[in-house]
């Protein structure tokens, strides 16, 4: 099992999302703000199509896919 919530489905990044304003107890105009500002960049895979996410910042990252072992580069 892979730590980072790699793979995880548009379903489980949003529901992790709302999970994490709940516990931050955050307004719903915050929440805006805030999910605006992600701290983490989603995108999909380019061979498989999986969610995957990385921190943002840091500039280009090679990313390897946890399902399909695609090699790519993101920029965060
Ligand atoms: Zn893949």
């Amino acid at each position: 099992m892979l730590a980072g919530g790699i793979g995880m489905t548009l379903d489980e990044a949003a529901k992790e999302f709302e999970l994490d304003c709940k516990i931050r107890h955050l307004s719903p105009k915050t929440i805006d703000n805030y999910g605006k500002q992600l701290r983490y960049k989603y995108f999909r895979c380019p061979k498989c199509r999986v969610l995957m996410r990385t921190a943002r910042g840091g500039g280009e990252k090679e990313m390897h896919c946890p399902q399909c072992h695609t090699s790519f580069k993101v920029k965060s």
